[in-house]
């Protein structure tokens, strides 16, 4: 029998709006999530927020925002309504969470929804009420304070097979309140709170004041974090980086306490985590996962949001420069913390790291490497005990190669210990350092390389190009990750993560050409890496001038290669010697 044929009809307004919430109201969580956003999208700055039964019986927000002219407000519940974006141009800039038009709607296509507002300065509120289908009466008058309260009962009544999806209870609870602590993170400046079945379980006050952001921090990432984080602020490119990382010895067993706000949004995106994973490479234990708060702010137009519905995959125009931006915000963040150094830096100095974005003001953070640097010179000019860096690790003994003090024009670490002064050749230790890392790395599983998001392509000689296949052993245990892709062409896939900074291409040649070398033998290949090595972002604070000089120590016993040390020692009396005292 042949199939009827199937006339085209429209599809009822109520099934388009169900069908749409099937993208976009997957669950409680997601219509609270719909809801809030809205209100921030009102201004709002006050947010209450009550539920009931994991959200199924029950989602109310109500909040202070600019509210909705009564005769919009049948209009919000139709589809493709939205106050955001009027033209195609609007969409490139948008910087608010919610454009489409489609929540509202869908989410009142699958629940009972009574949507009453204020505007300021109107004189009395309005309702108007939907059930599966679009608003029946037109507003109907009510008290209501200024802004906007949304109700939404009995979630995919009309709807049993999605019903049937839901989890229980207390899972779709938990959803509803990872809901609230990302908004919570994402706007430290709008006051919180959450109930459940009327018992208050969250409220969260504005948090202008630093100390306030670091409760509001502590409150929804847990104490530990805090104190073991280190604070992220960087800036380059049109890019601004900054929150909080959890210090390489703080992991967690679940990938749960991991936020990414791209300018005020939370995005989850491959990758963004990439960058992430990367920077923490080797840092982790196997099945350990790191914890951050990163707040990521960048021109609206440089980042496409619009990518998926329920927006958490992002594409960037400059996918690559993001990427590594990230990473090496994250490395050097967390090279510089190795220690506990700057979290234990913070509470020293008594501040809580906060961010400025969370607010979207921005303001200077008083720097923890700058308090422990003004603390350590002061120590240094008056002899106070007690106010320079501490030893790092237990044990009073002053290190052999003492406490950095200052660098003299980037060329010269200057190190007080006991003996006197210690001056510090810095290009010539920063190359020793990094050639006993390699050397270490070789030695063992090899040395650790990072991919590059995009290979680059490079022309060579083809006696370079030949070595990159005969000595592919070698190139992969040194780090590289080569390919010859034409007879004077090599493609380059992976670095040395040490040489994260250096020039490809000068680096790549170079040690072609070293390994080309009859007599190449692989520690001189290590030394020309090493020299490839960028040495000037090295360093910078006392904090890392000491890990330096640690550095070099552990180095000292291991007789490096019959070099000459790169430091020399003035004895107190040499000084006075200078002077003839
Ligand atoms: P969108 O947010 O994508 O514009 P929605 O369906 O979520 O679409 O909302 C439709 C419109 O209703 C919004 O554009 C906005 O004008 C209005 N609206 C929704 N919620 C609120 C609120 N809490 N306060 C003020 N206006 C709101
Ligand atoms: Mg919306």
């Amino acid at each position: 029998m042949p199939e009827p044929i199937g006339r085209i009809r429209r599809l009822s307004t109520t099934l388009a709006n169900q069908i749409a919430a099937g993208e976009v109201v997957e669950r409680p969580a997601s219509v609270l999530k719909e809801l809030l956003e809205n209100s921030l999208d009102a201004g709002a700055t006050e947010i209450s927020i009550d539920v009931e039964q994991g959200g199924v019986r029950l989602i109310r927000v109500r909040d202070d925002g600019r509210g909705i002219h009564h005769d919009d407000l049948a209009l919000a519940l139709s589809r493709h309504a939205t106050s955001k974006i009027l033209t195609l141009d609007d969409l490139e800039q948008v910087m608010s969470l919610g454009f489409r038009g489609e929540a509202l709607p869908s989410i009142a296509s699958v629940s009972r929804l009574v949507l009453a507002s204020r505007c300021r300065g109107d004189g009395g509120g309005w309702q108007v009420r939907a059930e599966g289908v679009a608003a029946e009466a037109g507003p109907e008058p009510l008290p209501h304070p200024p802004g906007t309260t949304v109700e939404v009962r009995d979630l995919f009544f009309n709807t049993p097979a999605r019903r049937k999806f839901l989890r229980s209870e207390k899972t779709e609870l938990g959803h509803l309140q990872e809901v609230v602590k990302r908004i919570a993170l994402a706007r430290f400046d709008v006051s919180l709170r959450l109930r459940n079945e009327h018992r208050g379980i969250l409220s969260l006050r504005p948090a202008a004041e630093e100390a306030d952001r670091g409760r509001r921090l502590a409150a929804i990432c847990g104490a530990g974090f805090l104190e073991q984080s280190l604070a992220i602020h960087d800036a380059g490119m049109d890019l601004r980086l900054a929150g909080w990382i959890g210090a390489p010895d703080y992991s967690r067993s679940q990938a749960d306490l991991q936020y990414f706000f791209l300018n005020g949004r939370v995005v989850r995106d491959k990758l963004i985590g990439h960058a992430l994973r990367q920077a923490y490479q080797d840092l982790l234990y196997h099945g350990r996962h790191p914890a951050y708060v990163l707040y990521l702010e960048m021109a609206p137009a440089l980042v496409d949001v619009n990518v998926h519905p329920t927006k958490h995959e992002v594409r960037f125009r400059e996918a690559r420069l993001v990427h590594d931006f990230i990473y090496r915000s994250v490395a050097r963040a967390l090279e510089a913390g190795g220690a506990g150094a700057q979290s234990a830096a913070l509470r020293d100095a008594g501040t809580t790291p906060v961010p400025a974005f969370p607010t979207g003001g921005s303001q200077p953070r008083p720097g923890a490497g700058k308090v422990r640097e003004a603390m350590a010179h002061y120590a240094a000019l008056t002899g106070v005990p007690g106010g320079g860096p501490p030893a790092r690790s237990g044990g009073d003994a002053e290190p052999p190669l003492g406490h950095a003090l200052a660098q003299l024009h980037g060329a010269y670490l200057l190190s007080q210990n006991d003996a006197g002064l210690v001056l510090v050749d810095l290009p010539a230790a920063r190359r020793q350092v990094v050639h006993q890392r390699l050397a270490a790395g070789f030695a063992g599983e090899g040395v650790r390389s990072q991919p590059l998001l995009v290979p680059v392509s490079l022309p060579v000689a083809a006696d370079e190009a030949e070595a990159v296949e005969s000595h592919r052993d070698l190139l992969t245990r040194l780090g590289f990750d080569l390919a010859r892709n034409g007879p004077e062409s090599v493609a380059v896939h992976r670095l040395p993560a040490l040489l994260r900074d250096t020039d490809p291409g000068a680096l790549v040649r170079a040690v072609l050409a070293a390994v080309a070398e009859p007599s190449g033998a692989a520690d001189a290949v290590l030394w020309t890496m090493a020299t490839h090595s960028r040495g000037d972002a090295a360093a910078v604070t006392l904090e890392q001038m000491d890990v330096l000089l640690r550095d070099l120590e552990t180095q000292e016993g291991q007789a490096v290669r019959s070099q000459r040390p790169p430091w020399i020692q003035l004895t107190r009396e040499e000084l006075d010697g200078l002077f003839r005292r």
